[in-house]
C-alpha cells in the first residue's frame, strides 16, 4: 500500500479483545500468566508472551511494527530519545574496540558522544568530509566498523548521497548508519538507498507536536537484535505513553510534512531576496550549493526538501533585533513541531527555523516584519 496509508494502517488493528478501534496504551509493566505450564511454554520459545515491558509492551511494539514497515527495515527498537537511539546504534557496532568514520557535520550532541564519550569506553571516531572519498579510504583502520551520516545534517543542511556513500562503505566491509531526523521517512529511506541502519529523534516530525522525547533504530534482524537486549541492560526503553503518543503522530506525517515544505520553501526564497540577509542554506532553493544532490536523492515529484533552514544575517545586535521582532514563530530549541521555532544557533551566527504547519502567508508575513525591524534599525544608525 501507499507510504501515506501505512502511516496510519501498519502495526495497527482495532484490540482483539475489546474491539477497542486506535491502540490502546498499555500502561503497565508486568504481564500475567495462566500456570507454571505457560512460563515454560513461553521459555521454551513455544508461545510467545510478554514478560516485563521493558523487554516488550503491546503499544511500542506497534510502534515498532509501523516504523519497520515505513523504513523498509526487517524490525525497529523504539527508546526513550534520538540520543538513546543514536548511542544504541554506535554502541552496538564499536563494542570490542571499534572505530567510526563520522560525518564532519553532525548534530552537536552526535558529534561529543563520538569524539569524547567513545574513547571512554576504548572506542573511536574520526571524522571526516564524507562527500570526499578519499578523505574516507584515509580514514579507515583495521577497526573501523561503520560511517554515520546525518542525510541532511544539522544544522548547515549539507546534503549527503546516501546511495553513493552505501557503495563506499561496501567497498570497505564497513556497516552505513544514517540519522533521517531532518527529513523523516516521508521524504526519504535510507535502508532503501543501502544504509545498514536508520536513526530518528522520534522527537522531532516522527512525533510532530513535541510532547514526547523518543529515539527509533531500524535495519536488520541481525543487527538489532543485540541492541535490544543492551538496551534492557542500560534501561533507556521507550514508555507506553510515549509510544501511543507517537503512533497518533505518525498518522498525520506525511500532510504535516508537505506543509512543512511548503512553507519552509517559501520562507527560504524570502530569506535569500531580502537585503538584510547574508546567506541561507536551505537545499531546496536553486543557488544552494547541495541543491542538485537534494533533487539526486529526493522523490521526484515529492512534497518537497525538508522543512528546515538555517540562515546568517548581519552582527549578534542584528540578530537579536531579527528574533525578538518575531511574533508569531517562537523562540525554542527543537524541530519538527506544529508551531515553527526559531533558535538562535551557539556557533557561525547561524540562525536555524524549524517551520511548523501555519498558513505560509502569515509565516511570511512575520519574517518580513521582523527582517524590516532590522534594516529599520541599521538606517536610523
Ligand atoms: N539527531 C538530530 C539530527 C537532532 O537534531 C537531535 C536533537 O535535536 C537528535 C538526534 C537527538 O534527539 P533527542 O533530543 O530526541 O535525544
Amino acid at each position: 500500500m501507499d507510504f501515506d496509508t501505512r502511516c496510519v494502517h501498519a502495526g495497527e488493528s482495532p484490540d482483539p479483545t475489546t474491539g477497542a478501534h486506535g491502540t490502546p496504551m498499555y500502561q503497565n509493566v508486568t504481564y500475567a500468566f495462566d500456570s507454571y505450564e505457560q512460563v515454560a511454554a513461553m521459555r521454551a520459545g513455544e508461545r510467545p508472551h510478554f514478560t516485563y515491558s521493558p523487554r516488550g509492551n503491546p503499544t511500542v511494539r506497534c510502534l515498532e511494527v509501523k516504523i519497520a514497515d515505513l523504513e523498509g527495515a526487517e524490525t525497529c527498537l523504539a527508546l526513550n530519545s534520538g540520543m538513546a537511539a543514536i548511542s544504541s546504534a554506535i554502541l552496538g557496532v564499536v563494542s570490542g574496540g571499534g572505530h567510526i568514520i563520522g560525518s564532519r557535520f553532525l548534530y552537536d550532541n552526535t558529534r561529543n558522544l563520538l569524539q569524547h564519550e567513545l574513547p571512554q569506553y576504548g572506542a573511536t571516531a574520526s571524522l571526516v568530509d564524507l562527500t570526499d572519498e578519499e578523505q574516507i579510504a584515509a580514514a579507515v583502520t583495521p577497526n573501523s566498523r561503520a560511517i554515520y551520516a546525518e542525510a541532511f545534517s544539522n544544522p548547515h543542511l549539507h546534503v549527503l548521497d546516501i546511495a553513493r556513500l552505501s557503495e563506499i562503505a561496501r567497498r570497505h566491509h564497513l556497516l552505513l548508519i544514517v540519522d533521517n531526523t531532518f527529513l523523516s521517512p516521508a521524504l526519504y529511506r535510507p535502508i532503501e538507498h543501502g544504509a545498514d541502519l536508520v536513526v530518528h529523534s522520534a522527537t522531532k516530525y516522527l512525533s510532530g507536536h513535541g510532547q514526547i522525547q523518543a529515539g527509533v533504530v531500524s535495519g536488520s534482524l541481525q543487527l538489532i537484535t543485540p541492541m535490544r537486549e543492551r538496551a534492557m541492560l542500560l534501561g533507556n526503553h521507550l514508555s507506553p505513553f510515549a509510544a501511543w503518543v507517537l503512533l497518533s503522530g505518525i498518522h498525520t506525517l506525511p500532510l504535516r510534512i508537505s506543509r512543512h515544505c511548503e512553507n519552509a520553501m517559501a520562507l527560504a526564497r524570502l530569506l535569500a531576496a531580502h537585503p538584510a540577509v547574508d546567506a541561507v542554506n536551505y537545499p531546496g532553493l536553486a543557488q544552494d550549493p547541495d541543491h542538485d544532490t537534494a533533487i539526486s536523492i529526493l522523490p521526484v515529484g515529492g512534497p518537497g526538501f525538508g522543512g528546515m533552514i538555517s540562515f546568517t544575517l548581519g552582527d549578534e545586535q542584528a540578530r537579536a533585533r531579527f528574533i525578538n521582532a518575531l511574533e508569531l514563530c517562537t523562540i525554542a530549541v527543537s524541530l519538527g513541531d506544529c508551531t515553527t521555532l526559531v533558535w538562535p544557533w551557539h556557533t557561525e551566527g547561524l540562525i536555524r527555523v524549524s517551520t511548523g504547519i501555519e498558513a505560509t502567508q502569515d509565516l511570511e508575513k512575520d519574517f518580513s516584519t521582523a527582517l524590516a525591524a532590522c534594516l529599520n534599525a541599521e538606517a536610523l544608525m
